[in-house]
Order: structure tokens, then C-alpha cells, then sequence
């Protein structure tokens, strides 16, 4: 991988290498989504996909993720800028709007672990889907994703 590569090639530019070590292994964007029929405002709730592990926050079945969730959305470079429910600290999202990696992001602290310690990722504060209802899923809204 090229040295601190996110910050001299745009996102179509990255190998595939240097595509997944971008991500911050958040687990945001496996959380279930609302969406508001009315505004088309995006709601997120604490109900993670089936597929999350939420110790590591990472998927259990990466390479077979779309088989086996048809829903689950898998981003491109294409994509990161028209998803407008794609977390703030996304690391795609940031470098798509020219921003910099936040200090807790692997690729800087140089620990997967980080992200975890600063209190950025899902871990320890989601349910899996499996738990809950789908009628119950607007009683499990959360603010602490935007
Ligand atoms: S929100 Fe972005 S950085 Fe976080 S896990 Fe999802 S794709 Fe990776
Ligand atoms: S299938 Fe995997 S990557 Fe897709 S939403 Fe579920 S846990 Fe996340």
C-alpha cells in the first residue's frame, strides 16, 4: 500500500488493498435504518444486522455478506456520495469530502483497537436483529449516529 495513501488518492484511485483497510470497522453502517416516508430523513436504531459481530464490530461472513443479505449495501467508490445516511466519521465518507482520518482510525493510531477505545464504534451497544420485532424497531432509535 501506498503511504498514507487516503490522503493523496481519491477513492476510485485505491487498490483493493487499500479499499477495505479503509474502513474503520465502525459497525455503524450495519445498524437497521428508519427512513421517515414524509421527509426522507434517516433515523438509525441500536438493532445491528444478524451478520454483525458486535465484539469485533466487523461482518462474520464479509465475503459472503450480499448472498446472504440482499440488503446489506456494499460500497464503491461511486456510491460513498450518494449514500447521505453514511455515518459522519465514515472513513469514505471523509475522505470522499476531502477531510482528514479522526486520530482513533487504524491507519493513524496504527491499533484496530482504537476505534473501540474512543467510543466510535457499536461495540457493547447493539441487539441484534434476531431480538427484535420489526414493529419494536422505532423504539430502538438512537442519536449517537449521524
Ligand atoms: S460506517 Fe464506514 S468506516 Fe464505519 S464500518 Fe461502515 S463502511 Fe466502515
Ligand atoms: S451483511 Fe455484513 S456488512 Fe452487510 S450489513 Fe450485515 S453485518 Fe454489515
Amino acid at each position: 500500500m501506498t503511504e498514507r495513501f487516503w490522503e493523496s488518492k481519491s477513492l476510485s484511485e485505491m487498490s483493493a488493498s487499500e479499499w477495505e483497510s479503509l474502513c474503520d470497522g465502525c459497525g455503524k453502517c450495519c445498524l437497521e435504518k428508519l427512513e421517515d416516508a414524509d421527509s426522507g430523513k434517516v433515523y438509525f436504531t441500536r438493532i445491528a444486522c444478524s451478520l454483525l459481530d458486535s465484539d469485533s464490530c466487523r461482518c462474520s461472513d464479509y465475503s459472503n455478506r450480499k448472498q446472504r443479505v440482499p440488503e446489506c449495501v456494499v460500497l464503491t467508490p461511486a456510491s460513498v456520495g450518494e449514500l447521505n445516511w453514511l455515518p459522519k466519521t465514515c472513513a469514505y465518507r471523509r475522505v470522499a469530502e476531502g477531510k482528514p482520518l479522526p486520530r482513533w482510525h487504524h491507519l493513524i493510531s496504527g491499533s484496530s483497537e482504537s476505534v473501540h477505545q474512543a467510543r466510535m464504534s457499536v461495540q457493547g451497544r447493539v441487539i441484534s436483529e434476531e431480538y427484535v420485532h420489526p414493529d419494536e424497531w422505532e423504539d430502538q432509535i438512537i442519536k449517537w449516529v449521524s
